[in-house]
């Protein structure tokens, strides 16, 4: 994987300005991994996917995470730095197991984990029982009773909660949730985290700053706006800092 130069943090916001978030982080990773086409990037699970957004952002801005949070209970702001390291649940190059075998009541099922194009499907079934249902006949392969064939639909909710364990549990990096306490009342709370949300909202900020530099320096010394942003970041906050 290749960090994400300038140039590369410009075109991603321009072309990400259109996008749905599913696709934003796609288009991220694709400049990341320009060897991987993009039906394989959207057939990454999305814990794997995730995986890389994090490989990939402590590669571009480094291995902290300035985070800010708001006390449900008293509205403090909470301000607080993760870790790379600390939200990352396992190696990332190490295969997962995908598709699933699982068993349960005497009930086999197989499943494949979720990736962005079955996360992609459910947009727009505003009714999240609609996007979960949906969510399960795709990844479920097959699902038997001894040697009998059963429709995803007519399994039990109580079983269908236990396959959303199982896939949560096969891909961790997929759910991460931040345990919080609040300096001010000490109240408890978890949020999740998303790391494709954070990561376009810095490159939509890191990409915005580069724009108005080249502005800067483009109006002051007629350069090319590629040849502003291919200069190393200490070069041109340089002559930033003799533009004045
Ligand atoms: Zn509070």
């Amino acid at each position: 994987m290749e960090s994400l130069t300038a140039a590369h943090i410009v075109q991603i916001w321009e072309l990400g300005q259109g996008q749905h978030p599913l696709d934003r982080v796609l288009t991220c990773l694709a400049f990341a991994l320009p060897d991987q086409p993009l039906d394989i990037l959207a057939s990454l699970s999305i814990g794997r996917r995730d995986g890389y957004l994090l490989t990939l952002r402590e590669l571009t801005f480094g291995p902290t995470l300035d985070s800010v949070a708001t006390c449900p209970s008293c509205q403090e702001t909470l301000e607080f730095a993760l870790k790379v390291g600390d939200i990352r649940t396992g190696d990332p190059s190490v295969p997962l197991v995908d598709p699933v075998e699982w068993e349960t009541d005497g009930i086999r099922l197989k499943f494949r984990l979720p990736n962005s194009l079955d996360l992609a499907a459910t947009v727009g079934l505003g009714d999240s029982a609609a996007a979960r249902q949906q969510l399960l006949e795709r990844c479920v392969l097959a699902a038997s009773q001894g040697d009998q064939p059963i429709a995803v639909g007519n399994l039990a909710s109580s079983v269908l909660a236990q396959v959303e364990g199982a896939i949560a549990a096969a891909d961790p990096q997929a759910d991460i949730t931040l345990d919080l306490t609040c300096p001010a009342c000490g109240h408890n709370w978890q949020v999740a985290f998303d790391i494709g949300a954070f990561l376009w909202a810095e490159i939509t900020a890191y990409a915005q700053r580069l724009l108005l530099d080249t502005h800067q320096l483009a109006r002051v010394y007629g350069w090319a706006e590629a040849d502003i942003l291919a200069m190393s970041n200490q070069r041109r906050q340089y002559y930033l800092g003799l533009v004045g």
